[in-house]
């Protein structure tokens, strides 16, 4: 199986996704395909020997689009090897493609809007002559004027409204109808219907009203679908920048050491262990490992972290950061799409093309709303000839159905509804992005906004994460640098807090370090291992009480929020050293803000219950589960989820991976730019607490962007299609003019997409 994803070319509407999938989905080999109308792309999963891009591109050709293959666009973005610089080229050609779909868009609707202004003056000086408001128009303007505009709506029709002509010959041919069908067709039946009554005028002229003719609805609302279009591309373009901006992030070129001599070289050229060598200023081009020099480097557009970070030997450093004043030289160590930036491109802009499950309803709407409407407005018709001409007889029926027939076609256009969650999903997920909130997909932004419980970590959550050793009690005859020795030797091999905490005690005490065997860690619980032929073990006072070994209480330690560890061997505790985490001051206002959002925090901790008990109470958390093992973690979270409660888990991503995966949304702190960010649904690159708070708050203002363009495009359809059809004109005699109908369209799809780029300008 084949997973691809191409740009499509030639979609309209909304409505041609969901003709796109029905198309492919009846190919043979394709297992699963998702079309998205906000960012044009086809994620096709295919088997490679049943069918491929030519294949399922000519399969979509005759409906009026293409399919046009999208290498990789991280890898091709940043730009590694040649191949993959080709594809950015293609990447970047794809923007221009579209910028000049808009050009040429911006000339067909210059050209149309003198002659859409001309028609309404002429409308509109008919219109006030009837009511005695004006003289009548003097008869040799008249013929003018009715000369004059059907060639206007010729030109109208068949060169700026040509995409919604063929989309009616495509339904005549093909059977698909999207939302150019139902323009095309209502424009066109009002301009055939022109045309034939001004051709047969004397003949027509006892059975029906010869002077109404439809040329100016033709032409205004052509212009104002055209218009409405320009405005909805121009405005969709600009949802999108984040990941140009990202994109731009990336430097072109790379100062490297090549035979001793520093050379300037495309980034794409520099390999794996090159030594690259960064200016004052300069932009850091490929991801690595600070060998020589130092300097503070800003990393805010990759972590929002506003201060710029000190780097030494052996700090890492990654790709679009910059440099401020001193210079360095690093090692690469990741480069093209293996590199940080790269992997955030892709994943921001695979999330902004993912489906939010509350599109699926918009989606199944789009889907048949097309030969619903074609439906309803034959039926309108029809009313009209067959209960109107009995009241108003033929003739103005007649011309009445006309006008509802034409309007109910405009006006029902599900645009908007196809607009109203990816454009807003775009917004979002971008705006994250520049905060360092990277979110995998749409469906994990949308189940945020509904999360009542936010499970913390407490190591490197709400502490620092980076404990420092505060007191030894030797209950041992042994001295203290024994004691030390021992630890840290064991420790030496942990990746845990704690165990960077004795080591660097150690490093300080110049304590050196001693050969350990058969190490093994005791999970949630400590370590255990052979140092000089005995057997220790090092952990929790759990732990320590299970081995048997016996001490004096350390409740008074703990309750001030010192985790105990405990030196053990032969069941007989040899030592108890106390180690301490700082609270992160953002932690307090996180926790009082999530609260405020209506959500509550529950800290998880493999600590000690009262150290545990001490921190939260210091940051204000309401529920503390302690001593546990990560396995219960995962049980918590089930018995929550068990009750209701919609779960998020903020852990450091490492060790919290299942709790994080069985979590409704999981949310991986990153402690600067060291991160694995595919594995959790939201990612915070700066292991911030006060980010989760953004990432909640940025959920629920898109969630809302979303709610309020399903609104507005219900609504437009839901009112505009009765008014359209006239069923109100025997009531209170309205009925809506086409031309009405037109703007009422093109102002349904422009206002949605510009409530999405509200989201944009917002705090949060
Ligand atoms: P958390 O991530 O909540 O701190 P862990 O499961 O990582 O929980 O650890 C639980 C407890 O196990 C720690 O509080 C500590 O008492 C003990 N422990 C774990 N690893 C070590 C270690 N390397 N050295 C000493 N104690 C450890
Ligand atoms: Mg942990």
């Amino acid at each position: 199986m084949a997973h691809h994803t191409y740009r499509v070319k030639g979609m309209h509407c909304a409505s041609c996704a969901s003709i796109i999938e029905k198309t492919l989905k009846k190919v043979d080999g394709v297992q699963d395909i998702q079309v998205n109308y906000g960012t044009e792309t086809a994620k096709v999963t295919f088997d490679e020997s049943k069918t491929g891009h030519n294949h399922l591109s000519q399969k979509v050709e005759p409906l009026g689009y293409t399919l046009v293959a999208l290498a990789q666009p991280t890898a091709a973005s940043m730009g590694m090897s040649e191949g993959e610089h080709a594809a950015h080229l293609g990447l970047n050609q794809s923007k221009d493609e579209k910028l000049a779909e808009i050009a040429a868009m911006k000339r067909m609707v210059a050209s149309a809007i003198p002659l859409a202004v001309f028609s309404v003056f002429v409308m509109g000086w008919e219109i006030l002559a009837q009511f005695n408001i004006l003289p009548t128009v003097p008869y040799v303007w008249k013929g003018f004027f009715h000369h004059l505009l059907p060639l206007m709506a010729t030109y109208m029709l068949f060169v700026v409204g040509k995409p919604y002509l063929l989309g009616f010959y495509r339904f005549l041919r093909y059977g698909a109808a999207n939302m150019d069908t139902l323009i095309g067709m209502g424009t066109l039946a009002a301009f055939i219907y022109s045309v034939v009554v001004i051709s047969f005028e004397d003949a027509l002229r006892t059975f029906i009203n010869v002077d109404s003719v439809y040329f100016d609805v033709t032409i205004i609302v052509i212009t104002f679908i055209a218009l409405g279009k320009y405005l909805e591309a121009q405005a969709k373009v600009k949802t999108g920048d984040a990941i140009e901006k990202l994109l731009n992030l990336q430097a072109k070129t790379a100062l490297v050491v090549r035979d001793g001599k520093e050379v300037e070289i495309p980034v794409e050229k520099v390999v794996h262990g090159e030594l690259i060598i960064v200016k004052p200023a300069g932009r850091i081009p490929v991801d690595g490992v600070l060998t020589e020099g130092s300097s503070y480097v800003d990393e805010s557009m990759i972590t929002g972290e506003p201060m710029p970070i000190k780097k030494s030997a052996g700090d890492t450093v990654v790709a679009g950061t910059i440099n401020t004043s001193g210079s360095f030289t690093f090692k690469a160590t990741k480069v093209g799409s293996e590199t940080m930036l790269a992997r955030i491109v892709k994943m921001v802009e695979e999330a902004q093309g993912s489906r939010a499950p509350i599109q699926a309803l918009a989606d199944k709407i789009s889907g048949i709303f097309v030969p619903i409407v074609l439906v309803i407005a034959f039926l309108a018709l029809g009313a009209w000839l067959v209960i109107g001409s009995q009241y108003l007889g033929f003739a103005q029926a007649f011309a009445f159905g006309l006008t509802s027939f034409v309007g109910v076609l405009v006006i029902a256009c599900p645009c908007a509804l196809g607009l109203a969650t990816p454009t807003a999903i775009i917004v979002g997920v971008g705006k994250g992005a520049k905060e360092g909130i990277l979110v995998k997909d749409a469906a994990t932004l949308e189940k945020l906004h509904k999360v009542n419980i936010i499970l913390v970590d407490k190591t490197g959550t709400i502490t620092r994460g980076k404990p420092e050793l505060v007191s030894i009690q030797n209950l041992s005859d042994k001295r203290d640098s024994d004691i030390i020795a021992i630890l840290a030797s064991l420790e030496s091999k942990s990746e845990h807090p704690i165990a960077h905490a004795v080591v660097n005690y150690a490093k300080e005490k110049s304590v050196a370090l001693l050969p350990v065997e058969q190490f093994e860690i005791i999970k949630g619980k400590g370590l255990g291992g052979k140092v000089g032929g005995v057997e220790y073990r090092v952990g929790s006072e759990k732990l320590a009480r299970e081995l048997g070994a016996e001490f004096a209480s350390l409740e008074k330690d703990t309750s001030e929020g010192k985790t105990p560890v405990i030196l053990a061997a032969s069941g007989k505790a040899l030592a108890v050293i106390m180690v301490a985490d700082q609270v992160k001051p953002e932690a307090v206002v996180a926790v009082r803000d999530l609260h405020a959002l209506g959500i509550s925090v529950v800290m998880l901790t493999g600590d000690d219950k009262n150290t545990a008990r001490f921190i939260a109470d210091s940051v204000g958390i309401d529920e503390v589960v302690a001593e546990v093992l990560p396995e219960d973690k995962l049980n918590k979270i089930k018995d929550l989820q068990a009750a209701g409660s919609v779960v998020a888990m903020a852990g450091d991503g490492v060790n919290d991976a299942p709790a994080l995966a069985q979590a409704d949304v999981g949310i991986a702190m990153a402690t600067g730019t060291d991160v694995a960010i595919e594995t959790a649904g939201i990612t915070l690159l700066h292991g911030d607490i006060s980010k989760l708070v953004m990432a909640v708050r940025l959920s629920k203002m898109t969630m809302r962007g979303i709610k309020q363009n399903l609104f507005w495009a219900f609504f437009y359809n839901i009112v505009g299609i009765p008014l359209a059809s006239g069923i109100f004109f025997p009531v209170v005699g309205w009925l809506l003019s086409p031309v009405f109908a037109g703007f009422a369209m093109a102002f349904s799809s422009v206002s949605v997409v510009g409530n999405s780029l509200r989201i944009k300008t917002k705090k949060i």
